[in-house]
């Protein structure tokens, strides 16, 4: 599975705790983050991450062109919902692709444990009923 991790500033220790506390599992997956967040859970968690830009500068993108690609199986950005953020039509823009491309997103610690207990525990059909398949043939 192909994951991306983001968090925003005030929520990076958050993530990097989270990344720390499932390592064992996120190693056993192919890791993208924006630049921040991947510098920071590498460093501190030594996790190999591939990093695209960092989030405002165009790395939210980077990563919604790979759900779009089916590039992508899950999301975990755990977002500040009491900041607001200068590139918020790129957030916006990511949660709606995960939601059109039906790809699993966690956006607070709670969610990002649940899926990646879900994850470990080989729950894959959400994968199997969209890869691969033409997003205007989907029905569900
Ligand atoms: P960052 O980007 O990891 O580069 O800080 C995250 C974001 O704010 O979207």
């Amino acid at each position: 599975m192909n994951i991306a991790l983001i968090a925003h500033d005030k929520k990076k220790d958050d993530i990097v705790k989270i990344a720390g506390a499932y390592k064992l599992i996120l190693s056993k997956h192919k890791l993208y983050a924006t630049g921040t967040t991947g510098k920071r859970i590498m460093d501190e968690t030594g996790l190999d991450i591939h990093r695209f830009k960092s989030g405002p500068l165009g790395g939210d993108q980077q990563i919604g062109a790979y759900i779009s690609d089916n590039k992508m199986d899950l999301v975990i950005f755990i977002r500040d919902p009491l900041t607001s953020q200068a590139h918020e039509p790129d957030i916006s823009a990511l949660l709606r692709l995960c939601d059109v491309y039906e790809i699993p997103l966690a956006t607070n610690m709670g969610s990002a444990e649940v899926l990646l207990r879900g994850l470990d525990a080989g729950f894959y059909q959400w994968r199997d009923m969209t890869r691969g398949t033409d997003r205007d043939t989907l029905h569900f």
